[in-house]
């Protein structure tokens, strides 16, 4: 068993209820979630849009495959009726948007995964949840704790 942290995001429709929805599928199809952080509601990264975000971290106990995890979450994205995918760094409003953050001490870089998320250590709509549940977690590449690389955000 390792820890998995996902990554919540959504600014779009009925914000609480595709977090509810998410947490389900994620608990039934990809294990148990341990700790959820709070709901934070943050403006949007990287693109301009009025409809605020809700964000959550969770972690989960699973001991499926990292590429599984991510057709898992994917699937759900997918379900839940996402239809637009951000692409060359262009992001759009979304219904839900599920990162895979950290996965135990896995560091891996494919065509389609990266782990842990290459953005998360600039992102302090990641950070700022991830501490709440997981502030003493070592960041396998930089080898600093999220409460660390949180305080190195502005
Ligand atoms: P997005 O539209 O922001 O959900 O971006 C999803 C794309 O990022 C997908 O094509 C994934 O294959 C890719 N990706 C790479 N690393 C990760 C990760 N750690 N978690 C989720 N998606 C990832």
């Amino acid at each position: 068993m390792a820890a998995l942290y996902l990554s919540l995001g959504t600014n779009q429709g009925d914000r609480k209820k595709a977090l509810e929805t998410a947490a389900k599928y994620i608990s039934e199809r990809i294990g148990r979630i341990v700790q959820a952080s709070a709901v934070y509601e943050t403006e949007p990264w990287g693109f301009d849009s009025n409809n605020l975000f809700l964000n959550q971290v969770l972690c989960i106990d699973t001991t499926l495959k990292a590429v599984d995890i991510l057709d898992l979450t994917q699937q759900i994205e997918i379900e839940m009726g996402r239809t637009t995918k951000s692409s060359n760094g262009v992001y759009s409003d979304r219904v839900i948007d599920i990162d895979i953050l950290l996965y135990g001490d896995i560091c891996m870089q494919t065509e389609r995964l990266t782990i842990p998320h290459p953005l998360m250590q600039k992102r302090r709509f990641v950070l700022e949840p991830l501490a709440e549940i997981a502030a003493h977690t070592v960041h396998p590449v930089s080898g600093k704790t999220i409460k660390e690389l949180l305080e190195q955000t502005d």
